[in-house]
């Protein structure tokens, strides 16, 4: 008897089919073999030595070479192709001295726009064309969260930046359109919707019981031990009770901590593990598996607002069931792969 479960972090519900019970192999798309992948693609703008081919860079690790040659390891660059770009370049752009930024808003309330004012970055992982998540190094890791976290920051401290969004997308249902290994970093003028639904569940449970939300619900889970696929010392990956889609992972570290940013170098180490660790299971479960990587965090602070309960965490959609009418016109979800199975799958635990 299919199942229907209700999500904590997102208010959102879920059917979990069990009769149908998928597992890896029942999703064909996601075996397919594809041509394999170059380790360089004199085409692509992320390859070393096509530096040119990409705006300047904005920060780099660099074993050698001045900036925009080779001899980086991770590289930074603003997105060519920017969905929201600097107040300062818009102004330019714009020939206005000082652009507005305040939402506008018509007599019947109907009508709310402001300048698509913000960032968009690429944080572009390895010099290697075809790397994948599941080849890095630990230390291969580390250095692009590192570098996800100096990025953060230094986007947080932008005045018009209300929320720093990190995301990967990847393969086709995920909506890549460049093949190279990378991050994307979105600065948004505002609070995304799901973001800030989280932020309330989590005050929300804050001001009934005293406690963070996500503490408790790992404490719950570790005990259980149903839904565990991976942990290490400070960090713990879990297939949520009402995953929304098959084979969803949620990344989270077991000590509270608010933000992204409060990442050290021992905790960066951490999860670069964790992470290998995890995308090495998807690798070998499906060769061809597309994907979204979701940062949520507490968003940077800023001198006006009060600071929300949190517990920063980072969510893994994997594409393999698509997203219908119920999906997209009612956000219920179908998961044709119980969480249970699904953590069994990964055959983790740490
Ligand atoms: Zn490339
Ligand atoms: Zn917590
Ligand atoms: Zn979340």
């Amino acid at each position: 008897m299919a199942e229907l479960r209700y999500d904590i972090l997102s208010g959102t519900y879920t059917i979990i089919a069990s009769e149908r019970a998928k597992r890896p192999n029942d999703f064909r798309a996601a075996q397919q073999h594809e041509d394999p992948v170059p380790d360089r693609d004199p085409g692509c703008p992320f390859c070393e030595g096509n530096e040119n081919e990409t705006p300047p860079e904005v920060h780099a690790l660099r074993d050698s070479g001045k900036p925009d040659t080779p001899g980086w390891r991770v590289r930074v660059v603003p997105n060519k192709f920017p969905a929201l770009r600097p107040a300062e370049t818009a102004e330019i752009d714009s020939g206005m001295a000082d652009i507005e930024v305040v939402p506008e808003v018509d007599d019947s309330s109907m009508y709310w726009r402001m300048p698509a004012i913000g960032a968009h970055e690429v944080v572009v992982e390895t010099t290697k064309h075809n790397g994948t998540l599941g080849t890095y190094t630990v230390e291969d890791m580390a250095a692009v969260l590192e570098t996800l976290k100096q990025r953060y920051r230094v986007l947080g401290d932008d005045k018009h930046i209300v929320y720093v969004q990190i995301f990967r997308n990847w393969g086709p249902e995920g909506g890549a359109s460049l093949l190279h290994p990378h991050f994307q970093i979105i600065g948004l003028p505002l609070l995304p919707p799901e973001v800030s639904t989280e932020l309330s569940r989590f005050s929300e449970y804050e001001s009934k019981t005293g406690r963070c939300l996500m503490c408790d619900y790992i404490e719950r889970e570790t005990e259980k031990d149903e839904r565990v696929a991976f942990k290490n010392r400070e960090f713990i990956v879990l297939c949520p009770f009402a995953s929304r889609f098959s084979f969803e992972t949620l990344i989270v570290p077991r000590k509270h901590s608010v933000t992204f940013s409060e990442l050290d170098n021992d905790k960066a180490v951490q999860l670069a593990e964790i992470f290998t660790s995890l995308f090495r299971a998807y690798e070998k479960m499906f060769s061809s598996l597309s994907y979204n990587i979701v940062f949520h965090t507490l968003p940077p602070p800023k001198r006006s607002r009060k600071q929300p309960a949190d517990h920063w965490h980072i969510h893994v959609y994997p594409r393999l069931n698509v997203e219908a009418g119920l999906e997209k016109g009612a956000a219920v979800w179908i998961n044709p792969t119980p969480p249970e199975l699904a953590a069994q799958q990964f055959g983790g635990k740490g």
